[in-house]
């Protein structure tokens, strides 16, 4: 473990390798504080910088991981929002507090600190490590019967379902539709059908649509295999009412147009493909497109509230659970997409 003034930390060095390197422990200043790391996931973003080369991650030599939960274990001076002893979830962007962007409670949208410093962005220290660095105002209070892992997942995937189950405005008794079954689209499935929708999960890997199945979804299909909308349309002849994209593949985005109906709600959360522009107009209808970027200060609270009524636990999604010295391990078999949640715990 530890020791005294060093921490260790995952840092990628290149072309999918990934290397355990001393740091200094951090100490709080100001209104900082240092969480004691409990739970990280592994996020399909991470994968996108993954295999970037040798050359680029060595001038680039920051802690990777922006999936925090914890414990806070020091305070800088100036704190008075958490205390030593807490229990937190990380908000995964540094944040003001005072612009306009965080009064909405879109901290990632600060424009104080302005853009590229995301936690693990090239420019701040992640969360794979033993301890984290981060200002109070993103140390969300994490409830006790929700575990680590469940701060860990709702720090940006779970956050990022609920917005977009929020934009869609599910309504219990209808059909949402989600492609893409990693990590957000496991949660979609899990908070939507939780909210009384039905739900239809597509995902080309047989190992995430058995997961769907088993936290959810009342039908899964395969895109590679059949064609989306026409399955869709055998299990629901006029088109679903929500379709959710998390996959961010062209053909999912342009499927789930034909998958719906002329009021239904599209939400697009997926990024990266090569989608220049999909043709809309002989196909729109009523329907309406929007698409869903992370999630907020007040998506927080009304989430964890609703697992909290609901007695639900986002940490049934995790399937493989990684001590930080195993970090190869952990995003070699997350990129194999053969798994749910992947999360680096701590003792
Ligand atoms: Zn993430
Ligand atoms: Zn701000």
């Amino acid at each position: 473990m530890e020791h005294n003034n060093t921490m260790r930390g995952v840092v990628f060095i290149g072309n999918g390798k990934v290397e355990l390197r001393n740091f200094p422990k951090p100490t709080p200043r100001g209104t900082q504080v240092v969480v004691k790391m409990k739970a990280a996931g592994i996020c399909g973003s991470d994968m996108h910088s993954f295999y970037r080369s040798q050359d680029f991650w060595a001038q680039h030599p920051i802690i990777r991981g922006h999936e925090p939960s914890g414990i806070i274990e020091a305070v800088g001076e100036a704190v008075t929002m958490v205390q030593p002893g807490d229990r937190v979830s990380v908000y995964h962007a540094p944040a003001c507090g005072h612009c306009e962007a965080c009064v909405r409670g879109e901290y990632f949208r600060c424009t104080t600190i302005g853009p590229g410093y995301r936690l693990a962005s090239l420019k701040v220290h992640g969360c794979d490590a033993d301890f984290l660095l981060v200002d109070q105002n993103v140390c969300f209070p994490l409830p006790d019967s929700l575990s680590f892992e469940d701060g860990a997942i709702i720090a940006c995937a779970g956050g990022t379902a609920y917005h977009a189950l929020k934009k869609a405005d599910v309504h219990a008794g209808e059909y949402v539709l989600v492609t893409g079954l990693g990590p957000v689209g496991l949660c979609v499935t899990l908070l939507a059908n939780a909210m009384g929708a039905f739900v239809i999960g597509a995902d080309p890997i047989a190992y995430r649509r058995e997961l769907a199945k088993h936290h959810g979804a009342t039908y899964t299909l395969d895109p590679a295999q059949e064609n989306l909308a026409e399955k869709v349309k055998q299990i629901v002849k006029e088109g679903v009412e929500v379709a959710i994209e998390t996959s961010g593949n062209d053909q999912a985005r342009a499927d789930i147009l034909q998958a719906t109906n002329y009021h239904s709600r599209l939400v697009y959360v997926g990024f990266g493909g090569q989608t220049q522009n999909i043709m809309l107009s002989p196909l729109l209808g009523d329907r309406m497109i929007t698409g869903s970027n992370m999630f907020t200060g007040a998506d927080y609270y009304d989430l964890t509230r609703f697992l909290l009524r609901k007695q639900l636990h986002f940490d049934v999604l995790v399937t493989h659970r990684f001590p930080l010295e195993r970090a190869q391990e952990a995003f070699d078999l997350f990129a194999t997409k053969q798994t749910g949640k992947v999360v680096f715990t701590w003792d």
